[in-house]
């Protein structure tokens, strides 16, 4: 992990600002590489992925470059795309914040040219673009070279593939001498290689060493979350998995504060951790978490390092991490000590790239999940009342009501009115409220359901109450069998008997749903005569048991 303060790589004051309210709280690797090289004036090539931050290791030396009291271009970045000219713009916007004189425009084909004149004729200072339109505009004079310091090639291999090379090497050739020129590049080829001959001068070549990393231990997944919906589906898993305790990685100090706030909010006791929090005070949270007070800390990877607590029972990777190192060092929090661990890793768009990236490291796949709907949390919900209720009739700890219960029963209710009764009351009591989002709408295509899978010899593993949908694209059938809950049947007897001595196929079992006194299982419709002939004597867990079709289905 990369330790260096941003305030360490020799940039302006009106940089770390912009940085500090960002909330990036340390840089990535590639920018703490790279920035102070660039600082000092060197060419560099960068082999660097998206995701790994490239973007600010270019941005904030150019803009350290940038006099804002000149009115004409000084540094020039040529991308591949002109959705990449609009992020890597948008990024400069964020990061030159406290430039109030900062001038950057993006310029790139397919857009009307006379607003670009305009926009270059204001006087840009920074200009993004892709080299077809920048090589257009620099011949038609509306954007001027003479005096650009500062040259960078974003993604320089897929402009060559893309067939920019003519264009770039015109436009390159046409700065001046003097300027500094940063290669970025996600490969290396015979391509690139021969620009950066042609057009570097002694560029530093800077790789983030990659080591092979494994995690073992530890059941990895992610789900496709949106920006806004990251909370409510922190929270469902947070119900679903019931962790004693979890910690909860951010990217920034902001996403910190906001996502601690919003747990809060909702009632679960957790804590933050960042660089801004006081050492006293982070002895105080780590000494709540360690006792179960706090039991989900948010913390940035730096606050969270040196944490030596072994009964972390998941992780939550809120912001896919920039380095697949950190993810590395995050998920290894959990999964001590012998213990099986949890790692879930939020991710939308962009990210994408970072995982695949990790996923390269570890030499691993990251399964995707299905975003675990608002029924199946609330159905986990009843069983933990249910398994309340119920450990408290056996330990006999529910007398000293009589008088009440008493009264009700003469004013002619049920005794099983008055417990639905206090069922519902207590539910009410412990729902939280959840929210629709936008992932509840999630067509096919993802897959599982929302727990782990603890059962790894078992493709088709259910949690104990809701079950992930199947592979099999045929009809199903409901089948009811007269064991449930309170005689200590759980879903993975139900799955191993069903396929062993049901002789139902590989991977077509479908939801099972239990209950405290039956079980729903859904078969294959085609094969429910010989499993209703093979289950006629068989048992489970040493009881003899009926089945049969399920009358409501
Ligand atoms: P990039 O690889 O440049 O596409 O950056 C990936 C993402 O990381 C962008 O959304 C940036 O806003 C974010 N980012 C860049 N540097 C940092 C940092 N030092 N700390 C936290 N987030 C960062």
């Amino acid at each position: 992990m990369n330790t260096t303060p941003f305030t360490e790589l020799g940039l302006p004051a009106p940089l770390l600002e912009a940085i500090e309210e960002l909330g990036y709280e340390r840089p990535s690797a590639i920018q703490a590489m790279a920035i102070p090289v660039a600082m000092a004036g060197h060419d560099i090539i960068g082999l660097s992925q998206t995701g790994s931050g490239k973007t600010a290791a270019f941005v904030l030396p150019a803009l350290a470059k940038i006099d804002v009291n000149r009115r004409k271009p000084q540094v020039l970045i040529l991308c591949p795309t002109r959705e990449l000219a609009i992020q890597v713009c948008e990024d400069v916007h964020r990061l030159g914040s406290k430039l109030p004189k900062l001038h950057a425009v993006p310029v790139y084909g397919g857009a009307p040219i006379g607003r670009q004149f305009r926009a270059l004729e204001d006087g840009a200072q920074l200009i993004v673009g892709t080299p077809g339109r920048l090589l257009d505009h620099m011949r038609r004079g509306s954007f001027d070279p003479s005096e650009i310091k500062m040259t960078i090639l974003d993604e320089a291999d897929r402009m060559l593939d893309m067939g920019f090379r003519e264009e770039m090497e015109e436009m390159l050739a046409q700065l001046p001498e003097s300027r500094q020129t940063m290669f970025f590049s996600a490969t290396m080829n015979r391509g690139v290689e021969g620009l950066i001959k042609r057009f570097g001068k002694n560029p530093q070549m800077l790789q983030i060493e990659r080591k092979a990393l494994t995690v073992e231990s530890v059941e990895q997944r992610h789900y496709e979350v949106r920006e806004r919906s990251k909370v409510e589906v922190l929270c469902r898993l947070l119900d679903l998995e019931d962790p004693r305790l979890a910690i909860v990685f951010c990217n920034t100090k902001k996403a910190v504060d906001e996502c601690t706030e919003a747990l809060l909010a909702r009632g679960y006791p957790a804590d933050r951790l960042h660089g801004d929090v006081t050492q006293q005070m982070r002895e105080r949270v780590l000494q709540r978490f360690r006792e179960g007070k706090v039991e989900v800390l948010v913390a940035t990877d730096v606050a969270a390092r040196g944490i030596d607590i072994e009964e972390i029972d998941i992780v939550f990777n809120y912001d896919v991490p920039q380095d697949p190192e950190d993810y590395v060092h995050r998920i290894g929090r959990t999964g001590r000590a012998g213990r099986s661990g949890r790692a879930v890793t939020f991710v939308f768009g962009r990210d994408l790239y970072r995982l695949q990236n990790i996923e390269r490291t570890i030499r691993q796949k990251i399964p995707r999940h299905r975003v675990p709907s608002q029924e199946e949390v609330e159905d986990r919900r009843a069983d933990v009342l249910y398994d309340a209720v119920r450990d408290r009739l056996e330990a006999g700890s529910f007398q000293g009501h009589e008088a009440h219960i008493e009264r009700l029963l003469d004013q002619g209710h049920t005794a099983t009115d008055i417990a639905g009764a206090l069922f519902t009351l207590l539910r009410e009591a412990t729902s939280t409220k959840g929210q629709s989002i936008a992932e509840d709408n999630a067509g096919p295509g993802t897959v599982n359901g929302g727990k782990f899978d603890r059962s790894d010899s078992q493709p088709h593993r259910p949690d104990r109450n809701q079950e992930r949908s199947n592979s099999y694209a045929g009809d199903m059938a409901k089948l009811f069998v007269n064991l449930g809950k309170t005689h200590g049947i759980n879903a993975k007897d139900l799955v191993g008997m069903f396929y062993r001595e049901g002789q139902v196929p590989d991977g077509t079992l479908g939801h099972i749903k239990l209950f405290p006194r039956h079980t729903i299982v859904e078969v294959p419709e085609e094969c429910v005569e010989k499993t209703l002939r093979a289950l006629s004597k068989a048992k489970l867990r040493g009881k003899p048991f009926m089945v049969k079709r399920d009358k409501q289905a």
